[in-house]
């Protein structure tokens, strides 16, 4: 198997560092905000890879963090933590807001079909994991203390910038002018591992007990210490969105290396962004999507892993509603030639399985995940003049590896009949028409055929009753 490994810059044959055995840990959301399809890019990425390797027999340990606390908003040391913003934003408590958003994303993750992790933590559940580890690090001579915080020490650790390649007295022309710096940070490289509730933080809700006073952790050390509990010192892959590679990712193994002085990961992967109609997606813009949004417009989310399955990994991706659309058709085509496939078989007759089918279809995932040509050969297949049983067993290796859902019974899916979306646009509609008695009969309407419209601040959502 070949994955792009980002330390390195190349294709790397994989190696495991113990037999059949994979540490895997993936950069998890911060709950803050709604997931986006630009979030599920993401983890339908970290699922595919994970499938691949439960495939061939891995025994997988995936690991995903949940960031609840200390990642301010520009993903350095400047600003204001985003739990705070948006708790202030939407009248929450942090917790109730991280509760909120935690839950959001898991429904989307299971509507995507994506396995969840073995191990999900959050962040504040992890704590003296971190505070311990900092003590390390000053034991090590790798970190000091400010009024402000406590920092890590980068021109102390040799090896800063061997991810971004970005060396680290060339982040010192990066800091603006017109951002507050604590006056005794050292470096500008310096990022904290620890932030003081004092000064602008000194309103700040979330904060523990700690040997430099009270306060709340940066947010690169989170990974590194739940990483290592979970994973080891060393593990073999971790992912994360290509904007993590100079400064969160590069801080993760400053932080591992420096305590632990050995290799924290052996490969690193990074995925691209989603952009929507050419443009980064944004709420001011009108184009921040999540999957309630795919599922309003009665388009199946399988359909939506299709598209970003034919995207590859490490290439920007344009999202467009048309480009979904079609891939909804093709998918329902799809869905309906295995049903036909499956009623014309009802008891498995003895056949030889294609194996250089799947040889060929398993090549295209091991060269670094190339999902579309993996996708293409399926839709070749399908066409093919093969008998039913050859193409029934090659789409249920293909359904495991890709996650699409091929052989799940029609009527098992949450798909939201077109008439109903209809009903359901009309009555708001009539709702903003202030037509209420028009409005109320609509409702009645979409009740009768078993679905329910949930009204929030000028957005609805449609849910089986
Ligand atoms: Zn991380």
């Amino acid at each position: 198997m070949k994955l792009y490994n980002t330390l390195t810059r190349k294709l790397e044959e994989f190696k495991p560092i113990t037999a059949q055995k994979l540490s895997f840990y993936a950069c998890g959301p911060t709950v803050y905000d709604f997931a986006h399809i630009g979030h599920i890019r993401a983890y339908v990425f970290n699922d595919t890879l994970r499938r691949l390797f439960e495939f061939k027999g891995y025994d997988v340990n995936h690991v995903m963090n949940i960031t609840d606390v200390g990642h301010l908003s520009d993903d350095a040391d400047n600003g204001e933590d985003k739990m705070e913003k948006g708790a202030r934003k939407y009248g929450k408590t942090v917790w109730d807001l991280a509760q909120y958003y935690t839950d959001f994303f898991f429904m989307s993750m299971d509507g995507m079909n994506i396995l969840r992790p073995k191990v999900v933590c959050k962040a504040t559940d992890h704590i003296s994991e971190m505070i311990e580890l900092v003590k390390i690090l000053f034991k090590k001579g790798h970190a000091y203390e400010t009024k402000e915080a406590v920092y890590f020490d980068v021109p102390s650790f040799k090896d800063y910038g061997k991810l971004s390649g970005q060396k680290g007295e060339e982040k010192e022309q990066a800091v603006r002018d017109d951002v507050y710096a604590d006056p005794e940070k050292k470096h500008p490289a310096d990022f904290a591992l620890w932030f003081k509730r004092i000064g602008k933080f000194k309103d700040h809700t979330m904060h523990w007990e700690s040997p430099w006073g009270d306060g709340f952790p940066g947010w690169h050390i989170e990974c590194s210490a739940m990483s290592m509990k979970y994973l080891g010192k060393t593990i073999d892959i971790h992912t994360g969105g290509i904007d993590h590679i100079p400064v969160h990712h590069e801080n993760e193994i400053a932080q591992s290396e420096a305590a632990n002085e050995v290799p924290f990961v052996h490969y690193w992967m990074h995925y691209h962004f989603l952009q929507v109609e050419g443009q980064k997606m944004s709420k001011s813009l009108g184009n921040f999507f999540t999957i309630e949004d795919i599922k309003k417009r009665g388009i199946d989310p399988m359909a939506f892993r299709l598209l970003l399955l034919q995207s590859h990994y490490r290439q920007p991706m344009n999202f467009t509603w048309q480009a979904l659309l079609a891939t909804q058709e093709a998918y329902r085509k799809l869905k309906a030639e295995v049903k036909v496939l499956r009623d014309q078989i009802h008891i498995m007759r003895d056949f030889m399985p294609d194996v250089n089918l799947l040889a060929t279809f398993l090549g295209f995932l091991e060269n670094d995940l190339q999902t579309p040509q993996a996708v293409a050969l399926l839709f070749t297949m399908i066409k093919s003049h093969r008998t039913a049983e050859e193409k029934l067993s090659f789409l249920t290796d293909a359904d495991a590896l890709l996650g699409l859902q091929l052989l799940k019974e029609e009527e098992e899916i949450d798909v939201i009949p077109s008439e109903v979306i209809d009903l359901a646009k009309q009555r708001n509609i009539a709702k903003e028409k202030k037509e209420y008695a028009k409005a109320d009969e609509l409702r009645k309407q979409i009740e009768s055929k078993g679905y329910k419209v949930e009204d929030t601040k000028g957005e609805y959502t449609i849910k089986k009753l």
